[in-house]
């Protein structure tokens, strides 16, 4: 439930409400507006008696909140999320690119693709150390030590830097290595992950299940931002479905439909969604036109060898081009490239 305040209710107003509603045992989440305050009530919403609540001064309207994700719902928070990672805002005046390998591979691959993205305007280095292979015989990553060229990418070029986290364990590697953390796809669901995230401290990109619904993803987010961590980045991957010419479906609605279901900032990962380096370009564009905050793309010195998604990685030529086309799709979806 969300309880709206009249125009310029006064700040004991608001404070008589908060409490009552925590003396029932329940949370509440405040959005403040310019002029209009809302309190949004977290918890068993059954512990509460609306009809004291409709009595207080200032009260306006009480809604019901039907969603079981709160913290996620742009009901209780209206305004876009900005998040900020080192001197970026990621939000929705920004088109945020975070790019590079989908594997660290050695410390002389990372470091040629992290300065070749930088060149090319990219804001963030992605790069996997820890890698949920579908086969337990393919790389699994470096570890500890693709987390260290991480780092070390970061300072010698200024990146920001994300890397995915697959456990308990690898967050707490993570943590000290790079600016952000990534759930992945095969982790969306995995609940102690989600609540190990929101107590990380850093923002988190949560990508889609492969086959989960927006209700599902948004109430994962809900277990990271339950915990704290409001910094949270919501990434379209692509799905599950019949079709075969691509490695999965990327579910372009999920753009329009999360911004009108939530206030988080939400990226496409064209390189996941498609498996195919031809595909990679168009659906960034695609993404960017219908109102996406950011992209996550796969990048690789070389994407014949790469030991993880070459087929789907793009040459240093072809990010080049994409980032100088991307310019002109964000001035019209009134965007600046940071
Ligand atoms: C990745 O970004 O490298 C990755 C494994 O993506 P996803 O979780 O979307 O499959
Ligand atoms: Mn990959």
């Amino acid at each position: 439930m969300i309880i709206v305040m009249k125009p310029h209710a006064p700040q004991e107003a608001v404070n008589q409400v908060t409490s009552l509603i925590k003396s029932h045992g329940l949370e509440t989440h405040l959005s403040q507006g310019h002029q209009v305050t809302i309190i949004g009530v977290v918890g068993d919403k059954n512990k509460l008696c609306c009809d004291n609540i409709q009595l207080l001064p200032y009260v306006d309207k009480l809604i019901p909140v039907t969603e079981s994700y709160k913290l996620s719902n742009k009901k209780f928070h209206p305004e876009p999320t900005r998040i900020r990672v080192k001197d970026l805002e990621i939000g929705p005046d920004t088109l945020t690119v975070m790019a590079g390998p989908c594997a660290v591979e050695s410390e002389e691959q990372l470091m040629t693709v992290a300065r070749a993205v930088k060149k090319a305007g990219a804001q963030i280095l992605r790069g996997g150390a820890y890698k949920p292979r579908t086969s337990p015989y393919s790389f699994q990553g470096l570890e500890e030590e693709g987390l260290k060229y991480m780092a070390q990418a970061g300072e010698e070029t200024g990146l920001a830097t994300i890397c995915e986290v697959i456990s308990a364990q690898s967050m707490e590697a993570a943590v000290k290595y790079v600016d952000m953390i990534q759930i992945g796809a095969r982790n969306m669901q995995n609940f102690q992950l989600l609540r190990e995230a929101g107590r990380a401290g850093l923002p988190v990109m949560l990508k889609r299940g492969l086959s989960a619904t927006i209700d599902e993803w948004l109430n994962a987010a809900e277990y990271i931002i339950s915990e704290g961590n409001p910094n949270v980045i919501l990434c379209e991957r692509g799905i599950r479905t019949y079709e075969t010419a691509t490695r999965n479906t990327l579910d372009i609605s999920a753009v329009p439909v999360i911004k009108s279901k939530s206030h988080l900032p939400i990226f496409v990962d064209p390189s996941h969604a498609s498996g195919v380096q031809a595909y990679v370009s168009p659906l960034a564009k695609a993404a960017v036109a219908c109102g996406a905050d950011g992209l996550m793309i796969e990048v690789h010195n070389d994407p014949e060898h790469a030991l993880s998604d070459g087929p789907q990685s793009l040459t240093f030529r072809i990010f080049d081009e994409l980032m100088q086309d991307l310019g002109k799709y964000a001035a019209l979806a009134e965007r600046k490239m940071a």
